[in-house]
């Protein structure tokens, strides 16, 4: 192959990922949980968002590093107050889906400055969190393209 041709399988490698391919696991926790338990499993799974999901209603919550941060602050028992005070909630939740384009997934990672986007598989019109794509999953998929 001349340059130019490896340029372009190697592009058109990329547009091709689906989310499904490369999406990881996602961290679920309900959103009575509370802040302080929350921050022990960020820590455990060494994760940087967790996802609040209810029985009936599926998602409903995402929790952030900085979110967490903030909820320690201002004086609340963190052992009490739940993530349900601080996670964003829908229908604020950016999402995507498992046949979504990866590079559609990054473009909403970068235009809404977010770190992950939980991937749904809505059941019987219940949203629910089967995965997860973060800038960790692009940076392996750069890793892996370039080897
Ligand atoms: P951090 O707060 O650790 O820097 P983010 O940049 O991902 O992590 O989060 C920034 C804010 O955006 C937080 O308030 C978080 O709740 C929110 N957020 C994170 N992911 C999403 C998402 N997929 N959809 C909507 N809001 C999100």
């Amino acid at each position: 192959y001349t340059g130019k041709e490896t340029e372009e399988i190697m592009t058109s490698k990329i547009r091709n990922i689906l989310v499904s391919e490369v999406q990881s696991v996602p961290i679920l926790i309900k959103e009575d949980t509370s802040i302080y338990e929350a921050l022990v499993k960020m820590f455990l799974e060494d994760v940087g968002t967790l996802y609040a999901i209810d029985e009936g209603k599926g998602l409903v919550g995402v929790i952030s590093r900085k979110d967490l941060l903030r909820g320690t602050m201002g004086g609340n028992d963190i052992e009490k107050t739940p993530v349900s005070v601080i996670m964003t909630r829908k229908p604020n939740i950016t999402i995507c889906y498992p046949d979504d384009l990866l590079v559609y997934a990054a473009n909403q990672l970068i235009e809404k400055q977010i770190d992950s986007l939980p991937v749904i598989e809505t059941v019987d019109g219940v949203d629910q969190v089967i995965g997860r794509v973060t800038k960790t999953t692009i940076a392996r998929v750069f890793v892996n393209l370039m080897e």
